[in-house]
């Protein structure tokens, strides 16, 4: 589904005006001021091609060109979310399909939790990469094309990946086609309305040449409903990890460097010193981010879908 670039509505909502951001010269967004969506408006050839680079770079290492390495513990935030989330909603041994696995640790932790998993995998390379006991349960390919049984999963996971996809309509339509009745979907993707955002505008860590589309709530809701899905929670959780690249992102702008250059650039391997007091600052910013949270202002926007049973 694409965004009418020619009127003044938005076709997410129905809602408008529509206005313009531009990140960089390849990087242009049209953003609905009404519910907050922003798709890429990928109006030039520099900008399609941008948009190619950064995916494919996607597809060989795993990373989009906003991706800044921090350490494990807070990337095992962001895991112990989506692990808090399937134990509340997945009945024990359920059928679970996950889209685009990328390191494999949230789909080997279901495989040892004797969840029956499944995966599927545009990229060969990423597919490869996977620890070798998943390897096998992973399919190569697209996921709106490949041959995947319909009416089977009784869960699909899908985090991360909707921002990429050129049609997400199809993408959330053809996950619902996989679940059986009753069958349940989890979408995580970057939150339009999130504080980061709103504090760096078009610098926002959400913006990137692979995201074609940076969804709101209700933006991802509304889209959602329209694929035939019922939306039973949505939640925006604040993970410190986003906080860590925005103020990477914000030291950048102080520092003046230029952001097509710099792209992806600032990662580190933290001395002990430094994982202390990551894990100090990560500890008093719980109240913060819980607020945050609890105000649609996190960094992701967690959905959770049920396929209706009529
Ligand atoms: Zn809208």
């Amino acid at each position: 589904m694409e965004l009418e670039r020619d009127t003044q509505h938005c076709d997410l909502c129905g809602g408008g005006p529509l206005s313009t951001v531009d990140v960089r010269r390849t990087l242009r967004y049209v953003v609905c001021r009404a519910c907050g969506h922003c798709a890429q408006a990928l109006s030039s050839a520099a900008q399609r091609e941008a948009f190619s680079e950064a995916q494919s770079r996607c597809y060989n290492s795993g990373e989009s060109d906003a991706q800044v390495h921090f350490p494990e513990a807070l990337e095992g935030e962001t895991l112990n979310c989506r692990i808090r989330m399937l134990r509340k909603w997945l009945a024990p041994a359920a059928h679970v399909l996950e889209i685009g696995p990328g390191s494999g640790r949230l789909m080997q932790w279901m495989f040892e939790q004797g969840f029956k998993v499944s995966g599927v995998e545009e990229s060969q390379n990423l597919r490869d990469l996977l620890p070798a006991a998943l390897r096998s349960l992973v399919t190569v390919g697209e996921f709106e094309s490949a041959p995947l049984p319909l009416n089977t999963m009784d869960a699909v996971c899908s985090f991360h990946v909707i921002e990429h996809v050129p049609d997400p309509m199809a993408h959330l339509a053809r996950a619902l086609a996989l679940t059986k009745p009753n069958g349940l979907g989890f979408i995580a993707t970057p939150n339009a309305r999130s504080w980061h955002q709103r504090l760096l505008g078009s610098h926002s860590i959400h913006f990137s040449a692979a995201h074609l589309r940076v969804f709101s709530a209700k933006s991802l809701a509304t889209l959602c409903h329209a694929a035939g899905w019922e939306v039973v929670a949505v939640t925006t959780p604040a993970h410190s990890n986003a906080w860590f690249r925005t103020a990477a992102k914000g030291l950048r702008l102080l520092k003046g460097e230029d952001q097509d250059a710099t792209a992806g650039r600032y990662g580190f391997q933290p001395s002990r010193r430094m994982r202390v007091a990551i894990q100090v600052a990560r500890f008093l910013s719980l109240p913060v981010r819980w607020i945050q949270s609890l105000c649609g202002g996190g960094n992701e926007i967690v959905i959770v879908l049920r396929h209706p049973t009529k």
